[in-house]
């Protein structure tokens, strides 16, 4: 899969969480323990569930502007979302667009 992110975040735009595919599975399958061993697993399995929503664009955007550092969000993972992030933030900078951080928020697993 290939790593692009270049959306600019439109905080409004629709309620994604409303049609999140996590809603209706067990919200640890998120969030592994570490990343090597059973963690391995358990985050494709996430991946999984992320790849047939239809919510996964406005989540991986609503995780990269907020710094979602933990978990399953938008078919990545915590490594993933980290250099994406990087980008984001240098291309915000270079944009002269603020980079200020907003408070994490849990997922939609969490919020039923
Ligand atoms: S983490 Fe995001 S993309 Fe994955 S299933 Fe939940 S709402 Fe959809």
């Amino acid at each position: 899969m290939a790593l692009m992110w270049n959306r600019t975040v439109d905080w409004d735009a629709g309620d994604w969480r409303r049609v999140a595919a996590c809603r209706s599975t067990e919200p640890d399958l998120f969030f592994p323990v570490g990343t090597t061993g059973p963690a391995i697993e358990q985050i494709e399995a996430a991946k999984r569930v992320c790849r047939s929503c239809e919510a996964q664009e406005p989540c991986l955007d609503f995780a990269l502007a907020t710094n979602q550092e933990s978990g399953v969000w938008g078919g990545t993972s915590e490594e993933e979302r980290r250099k994406l992030r990087k980008a984001w933030l240098a291309a915000r900078r270079s944009a002269g667009t603020s980079t200020s951080p907003v408070e994490p928020v849990r997922p939609a697993t969490f919020e039923r």
